[in-house]
């Protein structure tokens, strides 16, 4: 039996990881519950799962609902500090991180350093502050499972292989719903046509990265520092029907795949079990009719927010943090229609520029990009954003 705390559990990836567990009731016990603001779901999953707390980090709700939170028997805490609270308490044996965003940073290394695993969907946190996560968790012994399913696919084709003998991972991407667009067509895409995923359904903000591909490229830097590969060792494949998750090539020329129907719950549920399997007969099959398979590269010139992402490891430093941070801004400026589809990377790509890398920035540094980055955005990137 384990003991798993959800962060972000009213989210795409806590919700898929509650139906996980709920499917295997004898092998895991639910310990905290988070969400941002979506209390209505919270207390359904609350009466479900009996967890021991809750965390609401939208602090401004804490006057309407505390009382009728705390009639169901939970303990509550509230805003960042509550989540900072709970993640240091250590007591569960994994983390499923499904926060979005840099919101998850802190108290993912706050969870490490309390000696818990984590199962890592909330990858922004890597692409931050991968240096710090990393070397934070090795020092303590804590394992860092991946949820996202490319890395979840790497995890497993790298199961008794050695690190020096991988040639290169190829990182499978969907191309998102714009692959056949040409370039000026990029500039007309609506918020809807954005956020309608041809192969997956997730949050809002990985379903826009997924559509600019910048979430392709974060999944590069992740790979990087989860595998500890160089970026040269890392390529970028189109694959649209999404049912090979990732590759890896070992020098020997020899190529290992992990594919599967693409549905979360199956990286969650390794995540969760490694190296053991759960049984799961709601994963629908793949191969009981034709399939076809493409590949092909990326058309980086139409998605520019490939080279960003192997410029901004280049940079290394804090230049990883300030494009997860200027990315997640441009998003939620495009997802708030005050700039267009074809602007998200442009904005990534100036606010970089302006940059002047923190070479080995530490984790307050980290945090403050964020600021830096949004008064950027504010005071000099929108003002001159051209045609
Ligand atoms: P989502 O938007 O569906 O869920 C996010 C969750 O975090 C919600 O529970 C929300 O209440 C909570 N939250 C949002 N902002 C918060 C804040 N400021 N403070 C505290 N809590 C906050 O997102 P998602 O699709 O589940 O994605 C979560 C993470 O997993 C992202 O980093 C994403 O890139 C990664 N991921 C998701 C998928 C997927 O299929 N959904 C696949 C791979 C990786
Ligand atoms: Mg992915």
């Amino acid at each position: 039996m384990k003991i798993v705390s959800i962060w972000g559990s009213t989210g795409s990836i806590g919700r898929q990881t509650l139906d996980v567990i709920k499917n295997h009731p004898d092998n895991f016990r639910v310990s905290t519950l988070t969400t941002n603001s979506n209390i209505n779901l919270l207390i359904k999953q609350i009466e479900h799962f009996r967890p021991r707390r809750v965390v609401v980090a939208s602090s401004d709700l804490r006057a309407r609902w505390e009382a009728e939170l705390k009639e169901r028997g939970v303990d509550v805490f509230w805003g960042r500090e509550g989540l900072l609270e709970i993640a240091a308490m250590g007591d569960e044996d994994v983390v499923v991180n499904g926060l979005v965003g840099c919101a998850g940073l802190e108290s993912t290394i706050r969870a490490i350093e309390a000696g818990v695993s984590i199962a890592l969907a909330n990858k922004e946190v890597l692409v931050m502050a991968g240096e710090i996560v990393m070397k934070e968790a090795e020092d303590r012994g804590v394992e860092i499972f991946p949820i996202d399913s490319e890395h979840s696919a790497i995890y497993q084709c790298l199961r008794g292989e050695e690190i020096d003998r991988i040639k290169i991972i190829y990182l499978t991407a969907s191309g998102g719903p714009f692959l056949n667009r040409s370039a000026t067509e990029m500039k007309s895409v609506t918020v809807e046509e954005a956020l309608n995923h041809p192969n997956w359904s997730m949050g809002r903000k990985i379903t826009i990265d997924s559509a600019t591909l910048m979430n392709k490229g974060m999944e590069i830097i992740e790979a990087c520092w989860l595998f500890r590969v160089r970026p040269d060792k890392v390529r970028v494949v189109i694959h649209p029907q999404s049912i090979i998750h990732s590759m890896v090539e070992f020098i020997d020329g020899s190529i290992k795949a992990q594919l599967g129907f693409p549905d979360m719950r199956i990286p969650i549920s390794y995540a969760l079990a490694a190296p053991e399997r759960l049984e799961a007969d709601y994963v629908r099959p793949i191969f009981n009719k034709p399939v076809q398979m493409s590949f092909m590269p990326p058309d980086t010139e139409k998605f520019p927010a490939l080279n960003l992402a192997y410029e901004a490891i280049r940079l290394g430093g804090s230049a990883p943090a300030v494009l997860s941070c200027a990315d997640e801004r441009a998003v939620e400026l495009f997802l708030n229609r005050k700039i267009r589809f074809d602007h998200i990377p442009v904005i990534v790509a100036q606010v970089l520029e302006k940059h002047d890398v923190i070479p080995k920035p530490g984790l307050e540094e980290i945090l403050n990009v964020d600021n830096w980055v949004r008064e950027i955005i504010q005071k000099e990137v929108l003002p001159n954003l051209k045609d």
